[in-house]
């Protein structure tokens, strides 16, 4: 094979397990809770979970971690099904780990008959007094040694619903000296009446994170459960039941997980942004949501890429989010049809011109061996961008000024000749006359300028809504920053500008991706109607943020 690449932490043990015979094929599983949208931290642990599985010939399911009754819902489930399915990946199973409810319930049963698990009802506070601290052991309560049987019996009146929320818990009975506080004696069900999004009202007992998700690696048979370094510490429990039931011995593995610079990572505060409406829902393009980065035209290719990139490490860092657009930014310049589109326009009128319209043709793709053509219409009156245009021009200016020539891209070299102005002074038409012989492709003027513009035919442009977005946050590492997280936001993310588009977009389609010429990489948006275009800046042509930092 020509492609050498260091093999990461976690490749390494599957090669090792396989190759030992410890295991003859891989499963591997994304456990997302379905309570928020998916964020490119769980895109990371896709990408490692399916990538995995595909490196070697293994499967990988994908289970709803939906233990929790009351922060889930099934518009999650729908939203996080797509995002796996657009990152490119196909799941070997769909499932629940509220379909192991009963089995969940048998296997802690199996525990209390071999007394290692007791209905404890003192309250949180007391159990948490009784746990001791990091550097003083735990002490037993009255209820650690109650007798098998009533703990058998209270625990099924427990499931019964016989009880109010918070009055009794099941522990499992470990170690209350164990210098890992989770082991001592972790609650492993709690009481919740509440609706569950796939069960109803079926149960009033919830297994907690601990008690379900090692098991239910197990019960699906999963070799290498990839996790994120806060887990580290869950390892042991998570051993213990596994070894305590005797079930399949499904092992945990732990990576840092992904945090980007200029946002935040966490569903939670994520939701928080959705809910006071700092942000227009979950996908606003500015958020770091999968479906934000969809919406905004991120490929999924581009992310994979730079999933790849970062690679896997056991030790936290905080990842540059202009290498996520720099992968965009790649992939997007061989795929994105050029396109011209005026920002904040201005008139020329050419004064030569006679002709009602002639059709001028330019290239979808120059990075694209057998790029296609498109006629654009040139006419006596079109649209540049005000930021081209200078009156008194500064030494190095290239661009249109009186008395100076530029190329208009694919059409003619053009001469301003005077400026119309109203009454405050703005300037209202810049008048021109063009050179006829220096047409793209055929120029025999033997005139060479420095500067190239975009431009629009004013009889054909279409008007169109640009959104220009810019970093969420102002503080590169938000969450080191302090205060509220909120006290960080960037108040400018957000600029709208009128724009006026060639014809061609007016086929523009959501799939498609399109570099506005001198402009940058842009897609359309959903918010576009039958008489507005609305297009979203995917990034800039190059990257703004390394220049100015370096
Ligand atoms: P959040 O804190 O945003 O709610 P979470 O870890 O609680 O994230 P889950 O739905 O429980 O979200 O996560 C599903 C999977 O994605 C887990 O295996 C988790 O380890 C992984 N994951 C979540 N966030 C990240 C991240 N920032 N980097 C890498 N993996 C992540
Ligand atoms: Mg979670």
């Amino acid at each position: 094979m020509s492609e050498e690449k260091s093999l990461n932490f976690i490749e390494e043990i599957v090669e090792a397990d396989l190759a030992s015979g410890k295991h003859n094929s891989i499963l591997t599983r994304f456990p997302p809770e379905p309570n928020g949208y998916l964020h490119m931290g769980h895109a990371k642990s896709i990408c490692l979970n399916f990538g995995l599985a595909k490196k070697y010939g293994g499967k990988t399911n994908l289970r709803f971690d939906d233990t929790n009754p009351t922060t889930e819902d099934t518009e999650y489930v729908d939203s996080i099904k797509e995002d796996v399915q657009w990152l490119g990946f196909e799941w070997a199973n769909e499932l629940y780990a509220s379909d192991y409810f009963e089995q969940l319930y048998q296997f802690a049963q199996a525990l209390v008959k071999k007394g290692l698990a007791y209905v404890d009802e003192s309250t949180s506070e007391e159990i948490a007094t009784q746990k001791g601290t990091p550097t003083q052991p735990g002490v037993a309560n009255i209820y650690r040694d109650r007798p098998i049987q009533e703990n058998v019996r209270l625990f099924e009146a427990m499931r019964a619903g016989a009880y109010p929320d918070g009055s009794k818990v099941l522990r499992a009975k470990i170690d209350l000296t164990s210098p890992n506080m989770l082991l001592r004696d972790p609650i492993i069900y709690r009481i919740k009446h509440a609706h569950h999004h796939r069960t109803g009202n079926a149960w009033c007992i919830y297994p907690m994170y601990d008690f379900a998700h090692g098991q239910s690696d197990s019960i699906e048979n999963i070799t290498h459960s990839i996790c994120t370094l806060e887990f580290v510490s869950h390892r042991p429990v998570y051993d213990w039941f596994i070894e305590q039931l005797g079930i399949f011995p499904s092992h945990q593995y732990e990576f840092a997980r992904l945090n980007m610079s200029y946002t935040v990572m966490s569903k939670r505060k994520l939701l928080q942004l959705v809910n006071e409406q700092i942000v227009t829902g979950w996908d606003d393009p500015r958020m770091p949501t999968i479906s934000a980065m969809r919406r905004r035209g991120f490929t999924p290719h581009s992310i994979r890429e730079f999933c790849d990139k970062i690679g896997i490490a056991k030790r936290d860092n905080l990842i540059d989010f202009s290498l996520l657009e720099f992968c965009v930014r790649e992939h997007l310049n061989k795929i994105a049809l050029r396109r011209m589109v005026v920002f904040n326009p201005i008139k020329v009128i050419i004064t030569n011109f006679e002709k009602e319209v002639e059709m001028v043709q330019s290239e979808d793709n120059p990075e694209d061996a057998n790029t296609t053509h498109r006629q654009i219409p040139f006419t006596r009156e079109i649209f540049i961008e005000q930021d081209d245009f200078m009156e008194v021009p500064s030494k190095k200016y290239f661009r249109l000024a009186p008395g100076q020539m530029v190329r208009l891209k694919s059409a003619y070299i053009i001469k301003c000749n005077d400026v119309l102005k109203d009454d405050n002074g703005q300037i209202t038409e810049i008048h021109c006359t063009y050179i006829p012989e220096s047409k793209s492709g055929n120029d025999t003027s033997g005139i060479h300028v420095k500067g190239t513009l975009h431009w629009v035919s004013a009889a054909h442009g279409i008007p169109a809504e640009v959104r220009l977005y810019d970093r969420l946050f102002k503080e590169e590492n938000v969450d080191a920053a302090g205060g509220d997280f909120k006290d960080h936001i960037n108040p400018d993310s957000l600029q709208i500008v009128s724009a006026v588009a060639e014809p061609a977009l007016g086929n523009a389609e959501l799939s498609e991706r399109y570099q506005f010429m001198r402009k940058g990489y842009f897609c359309l948006d959903k918010d576009t109607t039958e008489t507005k275009l609305v297009f979203n800046r995917t990034v800039t042509l190059k990257d703004g943020y390394a220049k100015q930092n370096k």
